[in-house]
């Protein structure tokens, strides 16, 4: 077996990418372990090359007329040896047209055969470089879309994904036929005043299906759900909403009387055993760092240190305090973008990007394109780029302070209930109740906030 060693100038600047040096010592090692005699070797410059294209590297085109049947192509790794999928469909297409084997890490591929020709474009495609530019790409999109009111990332409960039949690609959300009349059960039973948790237990009961997040209905996450604007088709991004181009399940009205009832205090018995105040396990104590617990202290409510007893204070002017920091410091930001870090951003955009293209390949193995096992390879590579994403947007701001941002904070943390207020404050700040002298009323010095 003749080996042809193709090397390629990286433009790479995350310092991951190898001197033509490096790479063809590399090859060469490979060759030798493997017994090729070396017959060639290529290099390609394409740095400056406006986009790629076989004119623009001299050496592949020689490639393409010096590979012959039974040579092997060597590259230092897949995702190297092209400069896009575009570019590795080329090199694809040419080894298995001349039935050329191409090893790279240290691996040799047939691509004559299914699984190598499977297995070599699962690497191109996860390579590191692509996933950052699937990051960038799915930024400008993601803004993109929000300007023009389209859907993006997860699909919510009651919609369904329309396909492009040639690409694949998600196009739309439409109603989904079963998921769809149940949202429009659940609005129309909460404004016609049945509580969340008898509707939690009648759909369970009846055994309707829920959204794959969670085994049965729960009446938190129930009133997370229907309090989405996407039903009422409303896009909201960045603390903007702008009209969706999706079918709406239920009207803008119904979507205003949910909020308005699904945030009357008078409902918090539906919330079960929650936590009903804004600081419980939340706020700190000052002496010893403990997280604070409710205390009564002359009959009224107070935020006690149970651990060690270091401090305690009334609880009211405590909840007041942080409120009143929280709405005066969204009131002064107009957009997320001022809070939001745009790499934490991207992260999050690359795991809805990952998980969609996971999905397309659940899609695809359910469809039998793809085997089963061929499935289990890509989700174990995905799973944990998805979860390291994901993991890295935590720190993107929530959804819920997005809604709080600019003129209308005060009016929509009015709206919200006790658990959007206590993930809010989660979001934004660290409170510490501080030892203060006692006597002399409630003093908000010895309250400290921190913007986290
Ligand atoms: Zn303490």
């Amino acid at each position: 077996m003749r080996a042809i060693i193709y090397t390629r100038v990286s433009s790479d600047t995350s310092g991951r990418g190898r001197s033509v040096e490096e790479q063809e010592s590399v090859c060469r090692q490979e060759c030798d372990r493997a017994g090729w005699p070396v017959a060639e070797v290529l290099i390609d410059n394409d740095i400056g090359a406006s986009r790629f294209s076989a004119k623009d590297r001299p050496a592949y085109r020689k490639l393409a007329s010096t590979l012959a049947a039974g040579d092997v192509l060597v590259t230092w790794e897949a995702s190297r040896a092209q400069r896009d999928l575009a570019a590795y469909v080329q090199l694809r297409d040419l080894c298995s047209e001349r039935g050329v084997m191409w090893s790279y890490s240290g691996k040799l591929f047939d691509l004559s055969r299914g699984d190598d020709r499977f297995a070599t474009g699962l690497d191109a495609l996860l390579a590191e470089k692509e996933v950052d530019q699937i990051r960038d790409r799915v930024l400008r999109a993601h803004r993109a879309n929000a300007a023009a009111g389209r859907p993006h990332g997860q699909i919510p409960y009651g919609y369904q994904a329309q396909r492009d039949p040639d690409t694949g690609r998600i196009e739309q959300r439409v109603p989904h036929p079963e998921q769809a009349p149940i949202v429009r059960e659940i609005a129309r039973r909460i404004i016609a005043g049945d509580s969340v948790r008898s509707i939690a237990t009648d759909l369970n009961a009846r055994g309707v299906p829920t959204a794959a997040t969670s085994p049965s209905w729960r009446p938190g996450l129930m009133v997370q759900m229907i309090r989405r604007a996407t039903y009422a088709g409303i896009r909201t991004h960045r603390g903007t909403s702008v009209p969706g181009t999706w079918e709406p399940l239920i009207s803008q009205e119904d979507h205003r009387q949910l909020l308005a009832i699904l945030s009357d205090p008078a409902r918090v018995s539906h919330r079960g055993s929650k936590p009903t105040h804004l600081l419980t396990g939340i706020v700190r104590c000052g002496v010893c760092n403990e997280v604070m617990w409710r205390g009564k202290s002359n009959g009224a409510s107070s935020y006690r240190c149970t651990e060690n007893f270091c401090v305690s204070r009334l609880m009211d002017p405590v909840d007041l305090l942080v409120a009143e920091a929280i709405i005066a410091r969204c009131a002064q930001v107009q957009s997320v973008d001022e809070l939001e870090d745009p790499a934490v951003a991207a992260a999050a955009a690359t795991a809805r990007e990952l998980r969609d293209r996971l999905e397309g390949f659940v899609d695809d193995a359910a469809e039998g394109r793809i085997s089963r096992s061929a499935f289990m390879r890509i989700e174990q590579t995905l799973l944990p780029k998805i979860r390291a994403a994901e993991r890295q947007a935590q720190a993107v701001v929530h959804p819920l302070v997005g809604e709080l941002l600019g003129k209308n904070a005060r009016t929509n943390w009015e709206r919200m209930g006790i658990e959007e207020r206590r993930t809010v404050v989660r979001a934004l700040v660290s409170v510490k109740i501080l030892k203060a002298p006692s006597g002399r009323g409630f003093r908000p010095e010895f309250v400290r906030v921190d913007w986290n």
